[in-house]
């Protein structure tokens, strides 16, 4: 019969184990945090300060402690944790504390890039939306909508838009105490500050501004245990009228976060930024060649921007390398030179290529189904999924209007969304779907090669 204070006492052993393992300042700011509190039959009791000082003991020592402890009690122990939070604006300081300064205390200028203005912005339909809105919450901040989040896919303008937020609202309104961040920014602070037991400082210093710019939310998927405080700033400062922005890759409702930190982000403005127009690609084109001192023809800025579709980015990577070549070699800017210069650059002209036709083919062999049922009306589950995973695919993959693509699978385009939104939400937590669409997909680009 086991005596009751044996878990506690193993515990202590196992710190000391632990002690000799790893570094002085792990054990400090990590292990010695964590009290035995006590043993409840087969469980084991631990008071952790935060959840992050539980986060990272389950992560790293978890395993370690389920096999100190067989082996040496044959008994594996029940983990439960009581989180004991320190009082708040604890007087009592560490002499680490004014050695970690937070990364936003640093020159505010230095991490905002310069030409991320309103000014260089070329508006297009597919961004007009979301710029309005931005400078909208720069004139007014925290008065129009809040939190404004920007979504929308790679290189397509959202850090421009947050940086040109910061811009304007520091010209304008110069006492508004703010900071502009990225996603991996605010999960290393918070890390920094527990490491030197000075969250009270770090909650002081986020709660305390007037407009918190949040770059690349999505990077907190995953990373649950950041997700509380992030989402209690945020409760914080929109209570009190402050101005949040928000950018992401995807729209709220599709990323992997809690109902609560979804429900806030949704609660202002979510705006879309989507692929720019062929015109508005010519119009970013010729500004950025401009500003580099480079003349492209307008016939030749079509040719560019009709061949690099969608990624900003890439269409800038394009003038920088067009103008280092015409440079270099001293040419003038032909269809030839760009071709030669920028080939690699060009994406697969999907429309041209790939058909409705093509991606029933692929679907029909990957989810082991016949092209004329992905056709045909029947609405088995066995059909209906992979039918939709061709409407999704065709939605992806061909530049073409949905009235279009419905027409070519006798549906409506409302059909056409719902199928696409469908399984754009399934792919997200069904691992054996996305797998499949992938390999659809792949299939399709090596067919279109
Ligand atoms: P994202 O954050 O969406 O990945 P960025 O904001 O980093 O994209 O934009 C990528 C590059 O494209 C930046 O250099 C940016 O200045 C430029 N860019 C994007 N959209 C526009 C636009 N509408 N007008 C001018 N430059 C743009
Ligand atoms: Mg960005």
């Amino acid at each position: 019969m086991l005596i009751s204070t044996d878990f506690l006492q193993l515990w202590q052993e196992f710190l000391l184990y632990v002690e000799e393992k790893c570094s002085a300042s792990e054990y400090q700011n990590w292990i010695c945090p964590i009290k035995a509190k006590e043993q409840k039959d087969d469980q084991l009791v631990l008071e952790v300060p935060n959840i992050f000082v539980k986060e990272y003991f389950l992560t790293n020592y978890h395993k370690e402690l389920l096999q100190f402890f067989t082996s040496h009690h044959g008994q594996k122990p029940h983990l439960a944790f009581v989180i004991v939070e320190e009082p708040l604006l604890s007087s009592v300081t560490t002499p680490q504390e004014n050695s970690v300064a937070p990364i936003l205390e640093k020159e505010e200028e230095i991490r905002l890039n310069l030409s991320y203005s309103f000014d260089n912005f070329i508006e297009g339909s597919s961004n007009q939306f979301a710029r309005s809105a931005a400078l909208g919450v720069a004139m007014h901040p925290g008065r129009s909508y809040n939190p404004l989040f920007i979504h929308g896919g790679v290189g397509l303008g959202k850090t421009h838009l947050l940086h040109a937020i910061a811009h304007f609202a520091k010209k304008e309104h110069k006492k508004l105490k703010l900071a502009c961040i990225t996603t991996e920014e605010f999960i290393n602070d918070i890390i920094e500050h527990l490491k030197s037991k000075s969250m009270d400082k770090l909650k002081k210093f986020y709660r305390s501004l007037d407009m918190l710019l949040v770059d690349d939310i999505q990077f907190l998927q995953n990373r649950l245990n950041f997700e509380e405080e992030l989402c209690n700033t945020f409760e914080t400062l929109i209570n009190e009228g402050k101005q949040i922005v928000i950018t992401s890759d995807k729209p709220p409702s599709q990323l992997k976060l809690s109902e609560r930190l979804i429900a806030r982000m949704e609660w202002g403005l979510v705006a879309h930024m989507g692929i720019p127009e062929l015109e508005t690609r010519v119009a970013i084109l010729q500004y950025k060649a401009q500003q580099k001192g480079l003349d492209i023809p307008q016939k030749i800025a079509f040719y560019i921007a009709e061949h690099i579709y969608n990624n900003v980015r890439q269409l800038e990577g394009a003038v920088n390398k067009l103008s280092a070549h015409s440079r270099l070699l001293n040419l003038e800017i032909t269809e030839e030179l760009v071709e030669r210069a920028l080939r690699e650059m060009f994406q697969m002209p999907y429309q041209a290529r790939i058909s409705v036709e093509q991606i029933l083919k692929s679907v029909a062999a990957v989810f082991d189904v016949r092209i004329s049922d992905l056709k045909g009306a029947v609405r088995t589950k066995e059909i209906a999924l992979p039918r939709q995973v061709a409407m999704y695919l065709a939605c992806k993959l061909i530049n073409d209007s949905l009235q279009m693509l419905g027409a070519s699978f006798g549906k409506t385009h409302s059909t056409l969304l719902h199928a696409r939104k469908n399984i754009e939400q399934k792919i997200q937590s069904d691992d054996t779907l996305r797998r499949r669409v992938d390999m659809v997909e792949r299939n399709i680009a090596a067919s279109a090669a």
